[in-house]
């Protein structure tokens, strides 16, 4: 399948491929006692080990060949972070057949829309899920059951679903007698749909090797730098983008998994961390907002916690600070996308770093860091010329690598690549040092005077204001110069402040042509399925808006 030529003389290692039942193998092997912990959404926490989990994935691998499920055929989840979610994960992946995690915060007409257009042959959801499946289950037309992810005895007693079976029925009537099946490592293992805030959602395919090699990579000390001495609670859910590959990387290291299923309010996630002795966790901008309002509120304090990734958006230098001179906790940020499986860059410091002001380093610390070994990136001109790493120029951020996507699922959006290389829809710069730093996806930029503001500069200004909690800044049409900034401003609980303040807070921090012309306060922000700021809701909610300077 190889498209480059071949040496005469060829290395005479093993050839084994990646696959991803090899990682659950492995966990069991090396690591077969160590704990996977889950707060289900049946209320309870629940524990077993990663010998139980290959045991049971084997079970259900065993139970998918009974119902039929052929290799390459999609296997569909609705499911929050937890230990049946796992299992899934290995048993459908490992089986040969693809495992299409679905986000549950979508419409129904939605899910109905992914479904059919993946083809899902069996969908799986958590039983608080049983409506929303009730809702869309008429509607998809390839699906043959539903399975409930519960116990016997939470089975509803009739549903609109005429084909729903029980979960703990198909692990309990099949043994555990099962081989991995091996095949080529480039079989597609998982399939995850872009969030399309334009358009229909695109799918991302996913293969064994592009998998095995993003965990392997992504586990460095120098990526999110996941070991057997960690306790790794994925806040980030298993419906995006794999929670950024850790029900891979964390088994692969052997570290304990703690799974905190739907509760993810600050006050939630807060207790398990403690309870469990969480070190290393990650996910978006707005859970960490919830988390530290809750431990602020309650002036509690972090026993364990050492390291949080933050991506998905922009981490807030605010966020960051507040984590490091409060509670002692390193946030780590990273950048990568669903068509990156999806793990780009992330921002650790080099030796030279560590002798430099604490001022610089937190500089760097802000940007998004270097690419992890595997991926490549270079910012370009419209004309696809490359653009030099100054740390100023900015430009359309490209990114190529074994774990980044070369066309979308049915080759939807023709092709994609652009001289071989994947056009992430982001703006950046990028330093002498390689250091990456985002300054907005290019259709958020601010066209003011022929000139670009990036939005994410302005908002991260605003929230290092004490009285503001989040903050979106959007471009509203202006007569004389196209476009120019409105800051939209949710404040903290019970602070007091004016837009004349805000605006004078702009001073003297950014340049003074890039100062939103106005801001508007607000109760609050809309969110995505994956708690991103919905920023074209936003603009849409603010289409008639008409500035003070306009
Ligand atoms: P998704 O595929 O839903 O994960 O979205 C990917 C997009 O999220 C990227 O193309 C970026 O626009 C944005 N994104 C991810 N991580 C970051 C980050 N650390 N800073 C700024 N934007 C980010």
């Amino acid at each position: 399948m190889s498209q480059y030529p071949q040496s005469p003389l060829m290395g005479q290692m093993m050839h084994q491929p990646l696959l991803i039942s090899s990682i659950i193998e492995h966990a069991d092997r090396q690591f077969g006692k160590n704990e996977i912990v889950s707060r289900r959404v049946e209320g309870d926490i629940h524990r077993y080990t990663y010998r139980d989990c290959h045991r049971r994935a084997r079970q259900m691998a065993n139970a998918l060949r009974a119902l039929g499920v052929k290799m390459g055929e999609r296997v569909a989840t609705l499911a929050w972070n937890g230990y049946r979610h796992m299992e899934l994960y290995y048993a459908v992946s490992g089986s040969g057949a693809v495992l299409h995690t679905i986000n549950p915060r979508l419409f129904a007409e939605q899910i109905a829309y992914i479904a059919n257009h993946a083809e899902d042959q069996y969908l799986f959801f958590d039983m608080n899920f049983l409506p929303l499946a009730e809702a869309f289950a008429a509607h998809c037309t390839t699906i043959k059951a539903y399975v409930m992810m519960c116990d016997r005895d939470r089975m509803p007693k009739e549903s609109k679903i005429a084909n729903l079976l029980c979960y703990e029925d198909l692990i309990d009537n099949n043994t555990d007698d099962y081989v991995w099946p091996l095949f080529d490592e480039n079989s597609a293992s998982s399939l995850c749909y872009t969030s399309g805030t334009t358009g229909h959602p695109k799918g991302a395919l996913y293969s064994h090797r592009s998998t095995v090699l993003h965990s392997l990579a992504s586990c460095s000390p120098d990526g999110l730098n996941v070991s057997a001495r960690d306790v790794v609670l994925p806040v980030v859910p298993m419906f995006h983008v794999n929670a950024w590959g850790l029900p891979y990387s964390v088994p692969m290291t052997g570290a304990k998994m703690v799974f905190p299923g739907a509760s993810l309010d600050g006050k939630s996630v807060y207790e398990l961390f403690e309870q469990e002795q969480v070190t290393f966790s990650a996910g978006v901008p707005t859970v960490w907002l919830g988390l530290l309002t809750y431990v602020g509120q309650n002036n509690l304090r972090f026993s364990s916690l050492k390291r949080t990734v933050v991506g998905g958006s922009a981490c807030p230098p605010s966020m960051m600070k507040t984590f490091m001179h409060k509670y002692g906790v390193e946030t780590v940020h990273a950048w990568g996308m669903t068509e990156m499986s999806p793990l780009g860059t992330v921002c650790t410091l080099q030796s030279n770093h560590l002798t430099m002001s604490e001022e610089a380093r937190q500089a760097i610390l802000e940007k998004q860091g270097h690419t992890i070994y595997g991926v490549q990136i270079r910012i370009v001109d419209d004309n696809f010329k490359e653009l030099p790493w100054d740390g100023k120029t900015f430009g359309n951020l490209q990114a190529k690598g074994p774990w980044v996507i070369s066309s979308y699922f049915k080759g939807e959006g023709g092709d994609v690549l652009q001289d071989g290389w994947f056009p992430t829809g982001d703006v950046a710069t990028i330093d002498a040092e390689g250091y990456m730093q985002i300054t907005d996806r290019s259709k958020d930029v601010i066209k003011s005077g022929g000139e670009w503001i990036g939005t994410i500069d302005l908002e991260n200004i605003a929230m290092s204001h004490p009285a503001v909690l989040q903050a979106a800044c959007i471009g509203i049409a202006h007569p004389k110069w196209d476009e120019r900034p409105l800051l939209v401003v949710v404040k903290k609980q019970g602070a007091d402040l004016t837009k004349e303040e805000l605006i004078e807070f702009f001073q003297g921090k950014i340049a003074k042509w890039w100062t939103p012309d106005d801001v508007t306060f607000v109760d609050e922000l809309p969110h995505g399925a994956t708690g991103k700021i919905l920023k074209n809701k936003i603009r849409e909610q603010f289409k008639e808006y008409k500035l003070p300077t306009a």
